[in-house]
């Protein structure tokens, strides 16, 4: 008996069976940017070597204007034709199957020349739309007709037309972009036109064995956006114009709700596909926070669906069919919806990776291939880095030994678990626990290695990790001051008004652990949203209310020494949710602060370069998040003894160090030892 009955329950869609359930959801990796096929290929055959059922490809341009960013990769002539071939070539004999996204931008395309239905800008592009007249539309029908006829000509399975998200095809549909007067716009049936019309001809050129997936815009999460009822009006209107599949899209980008992020509740928008089910007769793909193979399996038991998308999953771990058939899930290395390594890239021009698994998109340059002499190798520091070091060592044949003077491994990320919506760094942790004990590492916890341990190893690795940042604040050896290591770590009791210094990552955190009463609202889907303000679409138009958050738990002041907004450095794709989260919770931020002293009525403050406005930020208890200093003793002991010991994460470099680069550090000089 399959332990997913569900989730790997063959597909037939007439033409083509699918061996699973499980589609890998299109992600812009800027891979194709590249132009190096034989990575490209490389990257999906992976995946396809894993077992997946389909794989969408990032989003192809049909055209120069519709393209994301200028540049953007599509099929624009018989070169590109070419190129694609080596992909799905590569695909086909690892035993996959892709389809190719067509993505026209619309107004979110980063360029002058964008187009749309109506002239309106969009809040977050600076380029105003120009406006399609109706030769203007017909181009864009063609174009990416012929994108998809020749995605069929470079030997692709099927394309994905891409419906939702708030761009082109979407921003026809509805009047919050949609204002024309003319036969693409008004009335529901004509601003559907151009996606029908779109959907109408792509069928006609790619023929009947072609897979055809729409992404339906389920729950645009904007002002005048779609319901319920125009939804399913679609949803049959595409079915009848020839798609085989709906695949669901949740959430303009231009939307104040997160919609992919750690702290959205696990299959938090399936219910919403659920509401599509039974309502057309082609199989409906639900999406967004599905990230291990048991969530899978319930969104298909209960019926929310008939295949599960997952995206960013396929970075963390190619391999996630595979290990669930044979019943190895505990080893799929968990996507925990941090967004760091892959769309914080993604949008800052990077290629995509992992932070999890940094091989992912680097498949061609970062192997792990067997040592051609097993060592002995120890490893000193059972955090991010030096786990990393550990398992992608012992993978390669070396004998390794692992100390960790904490009673359980996780280094810093035992602190991330805490936080209220990071839930998912708890499974992170279980899985470095997991797989530690499957390698046959020699983990040595509540173990302090000195230097005569490490005498008679061929290679020692130092991960040592970092120690709180003293900020020298006149008054912080008071009783009510406390580190984030003691409130997060140690439980330590905070009053009801707190004043946190320091606002970087781990301040932004201990601000929501401290405004957050109860329970998490990540694990209470129906408080989630309320919080942020999502409705029901049959009620609402768009899925928008009012949010509602809970009144915070304490009051809190969160400084930093910038004269700049804080957490403006946060991460590219998530910093607005903890921002938003935070003004949420009434927490005032200050930026520009020069910490004076601190005393029994809380922090004293004042501004600026010469020290103006005094002011006390009242507080019963002031958490000291200022940073980090690399803990280096050992490290400078055994070189004292002329032992050379390679030093990593942040042990290494403590400025700006986040999992990402610790974990990456660590793979890295595994690979070549
Ligand atoms: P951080 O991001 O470097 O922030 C340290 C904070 O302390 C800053 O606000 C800094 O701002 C302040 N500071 C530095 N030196 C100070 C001093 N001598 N006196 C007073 N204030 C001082 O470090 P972190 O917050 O400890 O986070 C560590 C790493 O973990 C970061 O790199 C971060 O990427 C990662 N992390 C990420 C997330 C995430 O959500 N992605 C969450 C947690 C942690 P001023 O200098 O302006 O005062
Ligand atoms: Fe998931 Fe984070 Fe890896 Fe992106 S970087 S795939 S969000 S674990």
């Amino acid at each position: 008996m399959s332990p997913y009955p569900h989730l790997l329950a063959p597909l037939d869609l007439g033409h083509v069976v699918l061996p699973n359930r499980v589609l890998m959801g299109s992600m812009h990796t800027n891979l194709e940017e590249t132009r190096d096929w034989n990575r490209v290929a490389e990257f999906y055959a992976a995946r396809a070597r894993g077992g997946v059922a389909l794989m969408v490809t990032g989003g192809m341009a049909p055209n120069r204007e519709g393209g994301v960013f200028p540049g953007a990769a599509g099929l624009f002539g018989a070169d590109d034709v070419a190129n694609h071939r080596v992909v799905t070539k590569r695909v086909h004999d690892a035993g996959g199957r892709i389809a190719m996204q067509v993505l026209h931008a619309g107004r979110y395309a980063y360029c002058k020349d964008c187009v749309a239905p109506s002239p309106i800008k969009s809040p977050i592009s600076p380029f105003p739309p120009n406006e399609l007249d109706e030769a203007g539309i017909e181009k864009q029908i063609a174009d990416i007709a012929t994108s998809a006829a020749r995605a069929r000509e470079a030997g692709y399975d099927g394309v994905e037309v891409m419906g939702s998200e708030g761009y082109l095809l979407n921003e026809f549909l509805v009047t919050h972009t949609n204002k024309r007067t003319d036969r693409w716009g008004g009335s529901y049936e004509n601003r559907m036109r151009f996606p029908l019309e779109v959907v109408r001809r792509v069928r006609e050129v790619v023929g009947e064995d072609f897979i055809l997936i729409y992404r339906i815009s389920l729950l645009d999460l904007v002002p005048e956006g779609s319901t319920f009822d125009e939804v399913v009006t679609l949803a049959r209107a595409v079915e009848a114009a020839g798609a085989s599949i709906l695949n669901t899209g949740i959430g303009w980008h231009e939307a104040r709700v997160p919609t992919i992020a750690t702290s959205v509740p696990r299959a938090g928008f399936a219910w919403v596909t659920r509401k599509l089910m039974g309502k057309v007769g082609i199989p409906v793909i639900a999406s967004n926070r599905i990230n291990t193979p048991e969530v899978g399996e319930s969104v298909l038991a209960e019926g929310c669906a008939d295949m599960v998308s997952m995206a960013r999953p396929f970075l963390a771990d190619p391999e996630f069919v595979t290990k669930a058939a044979q019943g190895r899930a505990e080893e799929i290395a968990p996507c925990i919806a941090c967004n760091q390594a892959c769309l914080d890239h993604t949008f800052s021009g990077k290629i995509s990776t992992c932070l999890i698994n940094p091989r992912a998109c680097h498949e061609t340059e970062l192997t792990y291939d067997p040592a051609p002499v097993p060592r002995r190798i120890a490893v000193v520091g059972a955090g991010p880095a030096g786990l990393m070091a550990a398992l992608v060592a012992a993978r390669r044949g070396h004998g390794v030994t692992l100390f960790e003077k904490a009673a359980r491994l996780g280094g810093q990320l035992n602190m991330a678990r805490m936080i209220p919506g990071k839930e998912e760094f708890e499974g992170l942790v279980a899985w470095f626990e997991t797989m530690v004990a499957k390698a046959g590492i020699d983990l040595r916890l509540c173990a302090e290695a000195s230097v005569s341990d490490l005498k008679g190893f061929d290679e020692v690795i130092v991960a040592t990790g970092v120690t709180p940042r003293d900020p020298e604040i006149p008054g912080q050896d008071r009783a009510n001051v406390l580190s984030y290591v003691d409130v997060l770590a140690k439980g330590a009791e905070v009053g009801k008004r707190v004043a946190v210094v320091g606002a970087g990552g781990i301040g932004f955190d201990v601000a929501e652990f401290l405004v957050q009463g109860g329970d998490s609202p990540t694990l209470h889907p129906e408080e989630w949203r309320a919080e942020w303000g999502v409705a029901d679409p049959e009620t609402r138009r768009g899925g928008v209310a009012a949010p509602q958050p809970e009144p915070p738990a304490r009051q809190v002041t969160l400084l930093q020494r910038k004269p700049e907004k804080p957490g403006r450095r946060l991460g590219k794709t998530t910093g607005w949710i903890h921002r938003a989260a935070l003004q949420m919770k009434g927490v005032k931020m200050l930026g520009g602060a020069n910490y004076e002293r601190i005393d029994e009525n809380g922090l004293h403050v004042t501004f600026g370069p010469s020290r103006e406005n005094p002011t006390l930020v009242e507080a019963d208890t002031v958490v000291l998040c200022t940073g980090q200093e690399s803990v280096r003793g050992l490290a400078d002991a055994l070189a004292r003894e002329g032992i050379e010991a390679h030093v990593i994460g942040g042990a290494d470099v403590a400025a700006e160090l986040d999992a990402k680069r610790a974990i990456d550090q660590g793979a890295r000089l595994a690979a070549r030892l």
